[in-house]
């Protein structure tokens, strides 16, 4: 699953390049760096392999997510609608821009239904984000359909999904703007980073100066460089982007293995009945990085879940998680902030702790997930395989 586990010599060879130099920097100190731009590199690599004409690194998936709302001028008021099935980074963007995340359904795509999205769109809305949760998208014809219709954008928090592919585009390119994250337990890692990709130049321009105070980056002089707007330092360190540009070297590596892994325990599950995959629009898409099924009734995919678990197959019940699902979400529901809101800010968030997520609930409780590792052997993963066709049996046949 994620590319930490295949740290090795790239990754410190690119470290050392950065380390020699002592320049930790992405921007200027030309004269200092032996010419190592690691940040630059990544952002061109990125680039050249998706096709896409910008992108941006940041600091985080989160600041990717929060300087990609504001590139595009969202803030105080304006509607976001998102899936209650993500990580909390999307909503916490969402809020510390000052705009209001619309939490709708999920369907078996294990992310946003786009009935529920229709349903959702008022004279507030401002952008639609899905999120391509486990490694495989959203329904990205529907939503740019639907985005289209109403005039509204399109952000992918693609975070979970690097190298993932719909209909032969990368997601992230597909949308109006597109994150990805990079910390530690992503398929791709720099150890803490993220990239915002559009091929929207004036977006572009923003992102470029957001992250770097409203730095305009023109000409080689920082201390003369103009401010057009205000910004935040959410720039990614060289070290940072030295590991990143290692392990984008192996995405082809990581995601061949992920999907070999993902076909076998696929294809020795197919038989068992009472059990359903994930919906993935574009199977060949999916960066394979999870395996989710579905049991028929909550009761039986808790047994399942716990039953993995007792025999060495590690999974989530994302049911009961408190990072990725609306149902453990009391600090949002209560709006428990440090600094608090602004009062018309908070008057404006929909009362979550009230509304119905029947619907996402009733998904969500039947799913398991297994995560696929990079570095199961071709046995081990047939040996798996088997042990998760003997627990299912076990548990329907009772
Ligand atoms: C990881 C993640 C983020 C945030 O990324 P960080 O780099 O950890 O800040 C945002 N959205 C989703 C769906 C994620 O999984």
């Amino acid at each position: 699953m994620p590319g930490y586990e295949l740290w090795g010599d790239n990754e410190k060879k690119h470290l050392n390049d950065v380390i020699e130099s002592g320049i930790l920097m992405r921007y200027n100190f030309e004269s200092l760096r032996n010419n190592h731009w690691k940040a630059k590199e990544f952002e061109q690599a990125i680039q050249k392999r998706m096709k896409v004409e910008h992108v941006q690194l940041t600091s985080s998936g989160t600041t990717a997510l929060l300087t990609a709302l504001n590139a595009a001028g969202i803030g105080a008021g304006d509607e976001v609608i998102l899936p209650t099935f993500t990580f909390v980074a999307s909503f916490e963007a969402v809020l510390s821009v000052g705009a209001i995340p619309i939490l709708v359904d999920i369907d078996e795509t294990l992310t946003l239904d786009p009935k529920a999205v229709e349903q959702a769109i008022t004279p507030r809305t401002k952008v639609i984000m899905p999120v391509h949760m486990c490694g495989a998208m959203a329904d990205l014809t529907a939503l740019k359909e639907i985005a289209k219709k109403h005039n509204i954008l399109l952000i992918e928090d693609a975070c979970q999904s690097f190298g993932a592919t719909y209909k032969g585009k990368y997601l992230g390119t597909i949308g109006d703007l597109g994150c990805f994250s990079f910390d530690f337990v992503k398929t791709v890692t720099c150890g803490e980073g993220g990239a915002v990709l559009t091929n929207n130049k004036e977006y572009y321009i923003h992102t470029d100066q957001y992250t770097d105070h409203g730095h305009d980056h023109i000409g080689n002089n920082r201390g003369a460089e103009n401010h057009p707007n205000l910004g935040l330092n959410y720039r990614i360190s060289e070290l940072h982007a030295a590991v990143g540009l290692a392990q984008f070297e192996r995405l082809d590596e990581i995601l061949s293995i992920q999907r070999e892994n993902k076909k076998i325990l696929k294809n020795a599950l197919k038989e068992i009945e009472g059990i359903s995959f994930r919906k993935i629009l574009d199977e060949e898409g999916d960066n394979a990085s999870f395996f989710s099924i579905f049991l028929t009734t909550e009761e039986l995919a808790r047994k399942a879940s716990l039953a993995l678990s007792a025999k060495g197959i590690g999974n989530a019940y994302w049911f009961d998680n408190n990072w990725h699902y609306i149902k453990k979400w009391d600090h949002l529901k209560l709006v428990k902030t440090l600094a608090p809101l602004y009062k018309e800010h908070k008057e404006l968030l929909p009362n979550y702790a009230s509304a119905d997520y029947s619907k996402s609930d009733a998904v969500i409780s039947r799913t398991v997930t297994i995560p696929i590792s990079l570095l199961w052997t071709h046995e081990e993963v047939q040996k798996k395989s088997n042990i998760i066709k003997e627990v299912l049996s076990e548990i329907l046949n009772k």
